[in-house]
């Protein structure tokens, strides 16, 4: 017989990345310019992740 140690294991919480930031924080926003049918995108622009406030993964 091998003495294995036995270990407890945490179940730690493994934190959710965030949805629409892929839990890197920052999400790309397409800057619009026009009106109506006229309306086309003309840059991205990085912007602080809303759902996650820049954390990356979702808040319990
Ligand atoms: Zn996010």
């Amino acid at each position: 017989m091998t003495p294995v140690a036995a270990r407890k294991r945490t179940a730690k919480p493994k934190p959710v990345p965030c949805g629409p930031c892929n839990g890197t924080g920052q999400t790309t926003e397409t800057v619009y310019a026009g009106r109506g049918a006229r309306r086309r995108p003309v840059a991205e622009q990085e912007a602080t992740c809303l759902d996650c406030l820049g954390t990356g993964a979702t808040p319990a």
